[in-house]
């Protein structure tokens, strides 16, 4: 089966048999617990709805599936993910090394809660597979990457760090959300592990907060699945609806979002009031040739630093009608936000400054409207000034 149908079909097969109805969406099931005739024999396999629930049981085959991977695993939140998944396969004293311009919630993750429990971090800029070489230490377990990074649209090359990784016998994790599987598959190049905010691309109508791993390890699938239910930060059966109703669409979004990021890029990037834009689907992007390489697609995001002051960006973003100033990416609305204010603003100035997030940085969401509204919006706002 190939992708698109794989998004529509995996895990929502009608159950034409037995006590199945036949239904073509699956459905929500809301009950916290399953009765059993026997009482050593689970009915379906079902005890408790934070061990296991249909309904998320249905969504977990489906991430499996869009990655290539053997298990899906489906949690209330991308962090809820990254929170279950290291603490499942790291132990005090181990050191993760992470590219260095990641989702700011993941930083903050990382330095300011797991830290505490005697993990150690080093971040470095991983585009540079040296720079990741260079910061393994004996104790290294785990090599976390996050391609292209947010907000400043840095790739790096997945493949040759995976081998870096498997040398030290570390396990190579990467953060696939801007992507998506549609356009990058980390698992292909290499990669370990994937983790996902559902909240973003794969669920895509910025209704739903929710989180996924995928991978094909056995021994490390049963760690991660014992902590989802040890620690049990679950999604509702209802979330798991919809993220496998957005994921039906997912294909052709994520067309719609690259097509109308890459005129936006290129609109931008001719405008006399823009020092600079960041996206990789431009021939200038410095790795370009790897995007090409490593994905199919360039995606929906991307960012630029206008040439204004701090008060013009402010009075810029104020004027525009179709953008939303908001938070959070991936949905079918064009979303338009400053890092070092919003998204960003929990990293100290100085870091911020060294990773390269200047304060005249904006990053766009590419919704799925019609490209010429969304030109026409930046257009009137950009001139109004
Ligand atoms: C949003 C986001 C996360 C965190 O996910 P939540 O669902 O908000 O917990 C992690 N990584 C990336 C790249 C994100 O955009």
């Amino acid at each position: 089966m190939r992708f698109a149908t794989k998004a529509i079909h995996v895990g929502e097969e009608p159950r034409l048999e037995e006590e199945g109805f036949g239904d073509v969406a699956v459905p929500i099931h809301l009950s916290t617990t399953f009765a059993r005739k026997e009482v050593d024999r689970p009915t379906a396999g079902y005890e408790y709805s934070r061990t296991g629930n249909p309904t998320r049981n249905a969504l977990e085959k489906r991430l499996a599936a869009l990655e290539d991977a053997k298990f899906g695993l489906a949690f209330a939140s991308g962090l809820a993910a990254e929170a279950t998944l290291l603490l499942s396969l790291l132990k005090n004293g181990d050191h993760v090394v992470a590219s260095d311009d990641l989702y700011g919630g993941t930083r903050r993750l990382f330095v300011s809660t797991l830290k505490n429990f005697g993990l150690e971090f080093t971040f470095v800029e991983a585009g540079d597979p040296d720079n990741v070489r260079r910061g393994i230490k004996s104790n290294t377990r785990l090599i976390w990457l996050e391609t292209p990074s947010n907000p400043l649209m840095k790739l790096c090359d997945i493949r040759e760090i995976a081998e870096i990784a498997k040398e030290k016998d570390a396990v190579t994790v990467v953060d696939n959300t801007f992507m998506t599987p549609y356009f990058q598959r980390p698992l292909k190049q290499g990669a370990d592990i994937v983790v996902h905010s559902s909240t973003k691309y794969l669920n895509g109508h910025s209704d739903v907060v929710g989180g996924a791993i995928m991978l094909s390890d056995g021994g490390a699938h049963e760690k991660v699945r014992f902590n989802q239910n040890a620690i049990g930060c679950v999604p509702s059966p209802f979330d798991c609806y919809l993220v496998l109703r957005g994921i039906k669409t997912l294909p052709i979004r994520m067309e719609r979002h690259s097509y109308n990021a890459n005129k936006i890029a290129n609109y931008l990037e001719s405008h006399p009031k823009v020092k600079m834009v960041n996206y990789p689907g431009l021939t200038a992007h410095p790795k370009h040739a790897l995007a090409k390489k490593q994905m199919s697609g360039f995606g929906g995001m991307l960012s630029f630093e206008l040439a204004d002051s701090s008060e013009a960006i402010k009075a810029f973003l104020s004027r525009l009608n179709i953008f939303a100033v908001a938070e959070s990416l991936g949905g079918v609305e064009s979303l338009i936000e400053q890092p070092a204010l919003m998204t960003h603003a929990s990293i100290p100035e100085r870091e911020r400054k060294a990773i390269g997030i200047s304060d005249s940085l904006v990053r766009i969401s590419a919704g799925i409207e019609d490209i010429e509204d969304l030109i026409a919006d930046l257009e009137q706002a950009l001139e109004g000034g």
